[in-house]
């Protein structure tokens, strides 16, 4: 009788187990797809309204306008190319 009892725990045991861990996969699966749709929503959103792109001079990276520093004439990726080009371009006009 408490080999039936035990036999019972462990098939129970093992039943939880396996609810718990499909529930797991279920929660990650969810999750995994309402990520997919989020991005697949800001990329929709980014098409529809895309950022403008511009070129580093110094470089030649591209990233987003509103990342780029701007001097008036070139955009940079960041200020240390903007300075980098200038003393360059300056040491061009010297010669
Ligand atoms: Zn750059």
């Amino acid at each position: 009788m408490r080999a039936i009892v035990f036999l019972l725990f462990v098939v129970l045991i093992f039943l939880i187990a396996r609810f718990v861990l499909n529930r797991v996969i279920e929660i990650r699966e969810k999750q995994r797809q309402q990520d997919l749709q989020n991005q697949k929503a800001q990329q929709a959103k980014t098409n529809d309204n895309p950022e403008e792109m511009v070129r580093c001079a110094e470089c030649g990276v591209h990233l987003p306008q509103a990342e780029a520093y701007f001097d008036g004439k070139h955009t940079f990726c960041s200020e240390g190319h903007m300075q980098k080009y200038h003393s360059e371009h300056q040491n061009d006009n010297q010669e």
